[in-house]
């Protein structure tokens, strides 16, 4: 069984990145992000954190924008709008999930498709679907794609089933691996699937993006598989120094010694999200010249 580590291939994705910022300061240009953070949700505040330290990190310029819990709808749509305009700032991405008065999708519509580089407005997302390489892949399904490069499997003619349909991993996912760079043949699998074990034993890859705890057991996958474990669940630990531990979507120990290759929790998929993001906002950069 072959560990994916997604940290590994994540310091190599930044490395990359690295030396495209450097080539594009030699033209004077310095690829800019800006996140937006509505409210104080612990987590998005941890992730947001994590966004801009890394820009940083890297001598990318960057921007943090917080606005309170009871902030209207309008007025981050009119800090959207501001960055839109600001050509400093190449990727904008307001953090998910705002407070309920907001309206994502309209936020998300309301951002420059060529500033949108978590690739969730419409126009990437028909991009996607068109194959079209000017438009932003959603970072944690391009990741996952990188891993599955990078760890030498075949997508080709390969029996994929990917576990979830939601438009920021499970669809995308479906998309990519379809694709004519992938050539898998693909199953998503949500809900109200029938026989979902029956259905991911027949794949060569499974990748489970559901939000379960353990979800994926050991019968539900073939001998041989590869497994892309997307999942980010909290766990009651009071052995753990928090109280809690990280796990997966997939039943680690007991599926990884059937794999052929599987990616862990945590260091697995979630490194690989934050290096696709700063690896689109250097091609916006890009593709504003
Ligand atoms: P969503 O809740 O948006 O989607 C979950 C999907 O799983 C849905 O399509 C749902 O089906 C499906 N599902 C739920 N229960 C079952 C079930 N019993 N059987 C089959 N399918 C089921 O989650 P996300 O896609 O946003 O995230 C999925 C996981 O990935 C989460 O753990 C999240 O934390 C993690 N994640 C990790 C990231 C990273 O950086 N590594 C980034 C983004 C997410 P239906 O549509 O029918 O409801």
């Amino acid at each position: 069984m072959k560990l994916i580590d997604g940290k590994q291939v994540a310091a190599q994705v930044i490395e990359e990145c690295k030396q495209e910022i450097a080539q594009l300061k030699e033209q004077g240009i310095a690829p800019g992000l800006a996140v937006v953070l509505v409210g104080d949700d612990p987590a998005s505040k941890v992730y947001v954190g994590s966004k801009v330290r890394k820009c940083a990190e890297l001598g990318l310029h960057s921007e943090k924008i917080e606005l309170p819990a009871d902030a209207t709808h309008e007025e981050v749509l009119a800090v959207v709008e501001r960055l839109n305009a600001d050509e400093k700032i190449h990727g904008i991405l307001v953090q998910s999930p705002p407070p309920p008065q907001i309206d994502e999708d309209a936020i998300v519509r309301a951002i420059d498709p060529a500033k949108d580089v978590d690739g969730f407005h419409p126009v990437n997302v028909a991009k996607l679907a068109l194959e079209d390489a000017t438009g932003f892949v959603p970072c944690t399904p391009a990741g996952c794609m990188r891993l599955l490069k990078e760890a030498g499997i075949e997508t080709s003619g390969a029996e994929a089933v990917v576990i979830g349909r939601s438009m920021i991993v499970g669809k995308p996912m479906a998309l990519l691996l379809m694709g004519k760079d992938s050539n898998a043949t693909v199953t998503v699998a949500h809900s109200r699937t029938k026989d979902l074990a029956e259905v991911c034993r027949r794949a060569d890859i499974v990748v489970a993006a559901i939000g379960r705890p353990n979800f994926v057991t050991a019968d539900m996958v073939k001998d041989g598989a590869t497994v892309i474990d997307v999942g980010i669940n909290r766990v009651e630990d009071a052995s753990a120094p928090r109280g809690y531990r990280i796990v997966g979507d997939v039943d680690f120990d007991a599926v990884s010694p059937k794999c052929a290759a599987i990616t862990p929790v945590p260091g697995g998929v979630g490194p690989m999200t934050i290096a696709m993001l700063i690896s689109n906002t250097i091609k916006a950069a890009k593709l504003a010249q």
